[in-house]
C-alpha cells in the first residue's frame, strides 16, 4: 500500500460544503473537510440533486411503513421514491468502480440518512427508526464497507473505530487485489493484535481460515476471511480488551527489560485500565521499546500503527 495515496471515501456532499441542500445551503463539516480530508480523497453523492431534484426544492421526508418508506414532500406530497430508488441502484454501480473504503453520511437526512431518520404514520406521528433510501440501497450493495454518519463521527470512540476500519478495508483491498496464500497469511499475522483488540474470537476464527489459504478455493476463502474481518471490526475495542493485548505484547521483552522498566511498564498499563491516560501513552512507550530492541513481530503489528498519528485518535482517555 502506498502510505502516500489518499484512501478514497465516499460521502454526502453537503457535508463538503456543497450547496446542494433542500434550501440552497450546506453542513459543512470542518473535522471532515479539514482533518480527514489530509487523508482521505471524497467521492461526493448529493442524491436528491443526482436524482433530478432543483436547488432549492421543498423539503421532505419519511412517511408509511419503516421497513419500506415513502420518500414525500413535505407540504404539496409528492412521492420521489421510484425517482430516488432507480437513480440510487445505478448510482451504487458506478460507485462500485470508485474503490470506496468507506462512506460517510449525513444523518437524519430521508435520503441519505444511515439510521434513526424519522418516519411519519398515518397520523402524522416521527418515529426514529427508518433509513435513507439512498443509505438504505448503498449499504444493501456493499455490506462490508465501514460506514458512518458525521455526527457520530464526533464521539471519539466511534470515530477510531471508523477510521480504523477505513485503514484496515484499505490495507485488505490491497492485499485481495493480487490474492497469493502468503499475502493473506501475511495480513493476518500483521493484524493479529489489532484484531484481538477488536474480538479474541474473530481473531480465532480467522486464524483458522488465513491457515486454508493455499488449500481452500481462493474466492471461498477469501469471501470467508472478508465477512469475517469486517464482522470483527465491528466490534468495538474496550478497555480491558486492549488491557489484555497490551499484557500479551509485555510477554515479548520478557527477557529484554530490567524489572524497573518492567514495572514502570505495568503501573502505565493500570493507569490506562483506570482510564486516567489515554491509550496513547502505553503505546509509545511499547513502541519506544520495539525500536529499542528491534523486535520484529511487534514491529509489523499495525495495532501500533494503526491509523496515522496526526488523527489522534488514541489521544482520550
Ligand atoms: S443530506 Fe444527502 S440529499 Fe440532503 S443535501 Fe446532503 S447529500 Fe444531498
Amino acid at each position: 500500500m502506498n502510505e502516500d495515496e489518499k484512501i478514497i471515501i465516499g460521502i454526502s456532499s453537503c457535508l463538503l460544503g456543497n450547496q446542494v441542500r433542500y434550501d440552497g445551503g450546506h453542513k459543512r463539516d470542518r473535522y471532515i473537510t479539514d482533518t480527514l480530508g489530509n487523508f482521505f480523497e471524497f467521492v461526493p453523492v448529493c442524491p436528491e440533486v443526482e436524482c433530478g431534484l432543483p436547488i432549492p426544492r421543498e423539503a421532505m421526508r419519511l412517511i408509511g411503513d419503516p421497513q419500506t418508506p415513502r420518500l414525500v414532500t413535505n407540504k404539496s406530497g409528492v412521492d420521489h421514491t421510484e425517482k430516488m430508488q432507480s437513480w440510487a441502484k445505478k448510482r451504487v454501480e458506478q460507485l462500485a468502480s470508485e474503490n470506496l473504503c468507506g462512506f460517510i453520511f449525513k444523518s437524519k437526512s430521508p435520503s441519505s440518512g444511515m439510521e434513526r431518520v424519522k418516519v411519519y404514520d398515518t397520523n402524522n406521528v416521527p418515529q426514529s427508526v427508518g433509513v435513507g433510501l439512498f443509505a438504505q440501497i448503498f449499504m444493501d450493495r456493499f455490506p462490508l464497507l465501514p460506514v458512518e454518519e458525521e455526527g457520530r463521527l464526533h464521539d471519539l470512540k466511534l470515530r477510531e473505530n471508523f477510521i480504523e476500519s477505513v485503514f484496515v478495508y484499505r490495507r485488505w483491498r490491497d492485499t485481495v487485489s493480487d490474492f497469493t496464500p502468503q499475502k493473506l497469511v501475511t495480513f493476518h499475522t500483521d493484524h493479529k493484535l489489532l484484531l484481538r483488540a477488536h474480538s479474541e474470537k474473530h481473531y480465532r476464527e480467522l486464524g483458522r481460515i488465513a491457515a486454508k489459504a493455499g488449500s481452500d478455493a481462493p474466492k471461498e476463502l477469501l469471501a470467508a476471511y472478508q465477512d469475517t474481518l469486517m464482522a470483527c471490526m465491528k466490534l468495538k475495542p474496550t478497555v480491558k480488551k486492549h488491557v489484555n493485548v497490551l499484557m500479551h505484547m509485555m510477554g515479548y521483552f520478557k527477557k529484554l527489560l530490567s524489572s524497573d522498566e518492567k514495572q514502570e511498564l505495568l503501573e502505565i498499563i493500570e493507569q490506562f485500565r483506570n482510564q486516567h491516560i489515554p491509550l496513547i501513552v502505553p503505546i509509545t512507550l511499547f513502541n519506544h521499546y520495539v525500536r529499542k530492541y528491534n523486535e520484529q513481530y511487534l514491529m509489523q503489528q499495525h495495532y501500533l500503527t494503526p491509523h496515522p498519528t496526526e488523527l489522534k485518535l488514541r489521544n482520550h482517555a
